[in-house]
């Protein structure tokens, strides 16, 4: 027992791992705590990093508490910020340490910026000059200091020159404070003029953003209608008032074209945040954030968890992207999200869609939203015109892919200097390989997948846990030579019958999977923006968000893929990414169009698509999705049971969905009867069955799928049934997915 005079206080610290609870410590007198605040503190033998989430006066006795070590220099974490973690973490069954985790990451070395090292000339000449030296005195003449590597570039030399030269005297070095994280942005730089559409819409945004409080919008407008211009706008009204913005993109879509496009509006770029930041780098920004050094983050998913002192407004562009959901470690969907994170910050949130997803349709229908609506292309842009090939008319034949028809329009398209895209969203040579004397088919040894034949890298490769096996001359079952037939396109094939068809056309390929990562994919599309290929021939990655000036031809090879995946969300998807690929066409000077090679011409979605009456297709899909109670009429929920072995994990399975109905009823749900339509509050519980993909990285994967009324308390239904569950043991895996996206 110790006596604990005035400012002593008991701290509750949360970690970043994976534990719900907090810990609690004894902080000295010495050491003024407040919750936020980053501390060092012994956990077992080892010490470790943490938040305080809460602090109180110390009790007289606190028995044998630790103390905290010491605290960070680091910006504290607001309230704000640790009430939006903690609504994450109850929302998607997280431990509250790992989204935690998921803010500090980031801020691991955010140590504040040393100053830097300038190099500036002295006037005294090198003993031994030669060209390279007196290229670089002549680079620093008249007393400009430079940063080493600006002055190895500006002067092309190594860094072992410039140190030589400060050894004899002729350059010395100064030290100057650290650069800032990012230029200043000028909210009136280049401001541009709107058209009337657009000028309304900016001015619902602007004076949202004036007025401070939570204010959601949709900003719907078919391609090129210029919604970017307009929520820039939003973003100026936010500067303007000394704010902060943060502007969420799906990761492909932060190209340069962006960035150059947002100094021009703004006078300097804004900080960027994704995979390819380095951790130095992302560890300045994120102190930047939380001291207001940074204005505008322009970023992938995970920019929603950088720790804004002030921020007034959120855009979540291309809204109804997958790519929100993340699945990893915590499961997400970073447009929810944002949302969530607007109301707690009290800022303007726009969600900008050409296509939005239907739950956020519905947002807006209902006046939970405020729905802008630019409904034509800006500067009078015609949208392009669509058509169908019908194929069963126009079938290819065995080994072709492109129609006579689509054929033509590219070389016609060509011959005028302007590019065509053929999109086909299939990564690789061929999705099955199989062997024509046995019918052997190659399956991933990992996973209930088939390999999919890679030709550029002569491999087959499994797409869902990458595992990749040299293609054989042979087939392995029946031994015959020469007998291994690729069905069906991938780009890979497409490619090698466009070089077939246009042998003079420069034609490029863009697939994800290609090496050379983000880096080489960001160059490519902006050499595709200037017109560096006449074909491009592409998956979705040239679907999304660029703006290609040349392009006025779109062929969708198979209009009809992924139509048919049984998931309830297909037609919605397959809608959005065709709007998407076809909205690329016509987006410079010259009008554009588009052809939808299909099997089906009057299925609904292509139907919607060529007729351009995107609202027939929302309604219908939208009074669909409220028959059958699915999102966001009612909400979902997927557990995964996984475990090595396929039986371990059914039982584990059918154990938790005994122990579901087992649950007695509550007030906030009770469980359905098996068999039941579920009434008012009640869920339904559906499965075990064996998950879509059974087999993943050598884990066999059951699947019960949780359906819910809005009414119910599906969180806390799910946590119930967790804890009336059996204890995961034996390797068994249990993964928690709130508002699943494919089911
Ligand atoms: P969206 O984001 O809706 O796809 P963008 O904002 O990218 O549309 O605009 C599409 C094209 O139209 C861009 O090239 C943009 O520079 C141009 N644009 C946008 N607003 C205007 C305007 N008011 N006047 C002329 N051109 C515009
Ligand atoms: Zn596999």
């Amino acid at each position: 027992m110790s006596d604990t005079g005035g400012g002593a206080k008991i701290v509750e610290v949360l970690l970043p791992v994976a534990v719900d609870q907090t810990y609690s410590y004894f902080a000295p007198p010495g050491l003024d705590l407040a919750p936020g605040d980053s501390v060092k503190v012994p956990l077992g033998a080892r010490d470790a990093y943490g938040v305080v989430w809460e602090a109180a006066p110390a009790p007289a006795a606190i028995g044998n508490l630790k103390s905290v070590i010491s605290r960070y220099d680091r910006p504290p974490l607001s309230q704000r910020m640790r009430d939006f973690l903690d609504w994450l973490a109850r929302w998607t069954l997280t431990p509250r340490g790992m989204a935690l985790r998921l803010a500090t990451r980031a801020a691991e070395d955010a140590a504040p910026d040393a100053p830097r090292l300038l190099y500036r000339t002295t006037g005294k000449q090198p003993q031994r000059p030669t060209q390279t030296r007196a290229r670089v005195l002549k680079t620093a003449e008249g007393g400009m200091t430079f940063a080493k590597k600006a002055l190895m570039e500006a002067a092309s030399c190594s860094g072992g020159v410039i140190d030589a030269l400060v050894d004899e005297g002729a350059l010395e070095t100064v030290t100057a404070p650290p650069a800032p994280v990012a230029e200043p942005l000028d909210a009136l730089f280049g401001a541009p003029r709107l058209e009337p559409r657009q000028a309304e819409a900016a001015e619902a945004l602007r004076e949202a953003v004036f007025a401070r409080g939570y204010r959601p919008f949709l900003l719907e407008g078919v391609t090129g209608s210029g919604k970017t211009e307009v929520y820039f706008e939003a973003i100026a009204a936010a500067l303007q008032n000394g704010g902060q913005a943060l502007v969420m993109m799906p990761e492909i879509a932060l190209t340069k074209q962006f960035l150059e496009r947002f100094a021009a509006r703004f006078g300097a770029p804004p900080a960027e945040w994704h995979s390819g930041v380095t951790p130095r780098r992302r560890a300045r920004i994120w102190r930047a954030a939380a001291e207001g050094e940074v204005k505008v983050v322009v970023g992938a998913r995970s920019a929603l968890f950088l720790p804004f002192c002030d921020l007034r407004l959120i855009v979540v562009d291309e809204e109804h992207e997958g790519a929100y959901k993340q699945d990893e470690v915590v499961s997400y969907h970073a447009r929810d999200m944002a949302v969530v994170r607007a109301r707690i910050e009290q800022a303007a949130i726009v969600l900008a869609s050409a296509t939005p997803s239907i739950e956020t349709r519905v947002n807006a229908a209902s006046g939970r939203y405020v729905r802008l609506h630019l409904d034509a292309r800006a500067g009078a842009r015609p949208m392009p015109a669509l058509d169908a090939i019908d194929m069963r008319v126009a079938g290819p034949d065995k080994h072709r892919w492109i129609a006579p028809r689509l054929a033509m329009a590219v070389g016609e398209t060509v011959a005028r200097g302007e590019q065509a895209l053929l999109f086909l969203n299939r990564r690789g040579y061929a999705p099955l390989t199989l062997c024509r004397h046995c019918g052997h088919r190659f399956r991933c040894r990992n996973c209930d997948a088939w390999l999919v034949e890679h030709r550029f890298r002569r491999a087959l490769v499994c797409h869902h846990c990458g595992h990749m096996e040299r293609r054989p001359d042979a087939c392995p079952e029946c031994e015959a030579e020469d007998s291994l037939t690729a069905c069906g396109p991938g780009v890979e094939r497409l490619a090698e019958e466009a070089a077939m068809l246009f042998p003079d056309a420069r034609t490029l390929v863009l697939s994800s999977d290609f090496p050379g990562g983000a880096e080489r994919l960001r160059r490519e599309i902006e050499e595709i923006a200037s017109g560096a290929f006449d074909i491009v021939i592409g998956t979705q990655l040239v679907a999304k968000g660029h703006n290609f000036p040349y392009l006025t031809l779109v062929g969708v090879v198979d209009a009809d893929l992924g139509l048919g995946s049984g998931d309830p969300r297909a037609a919605e998807r397959t809608f959005q990414l065709l709007a998407q690929v076809t909205g690329r066409a016509g987006r410079g000077d010259k009008p554009g169009r588009a052809l939808l090679q299909t099997f089906q011409p009057e299925h609904p979605v292509i139907r919607a698509l060529l007729s351009g009456d995107a609202e027939a297709f929302y309604a219908q899909e939208i009074a669909l999705r409220e028959r059958a109670g699915l999102p966001p009429f009612g909400r979902l929920a997927a557990l995964i049971v996984s475990a090595k072995e396929s039986a371990l994990a059914e039982s584990h399975a059918r154990a938790l969905a005994r122990a579901a109905q087992s649950l007695p009823p509550t007030p906030r749900y009770r469980v359905a009867a098996l068999g039941g339509l579920p009434e008012e509050n009640e869920i339904l519980v559906l499965g075990p069955a064996e998950a879509p993909i059974a087999l993943v990285r050598g884990r066999f994967r059951w699947r019960l799928l949780i359906k819910a009324p809005r009414s119910a308390d599906l969180q806390g239904f799910l946590r119930d049934m967790l804890a009336a569950g059996p204890k995961e043991r034996g390797g068994v895996r249990v993964q928690v997915d709130v508002d699943p996206q494919s089911f």
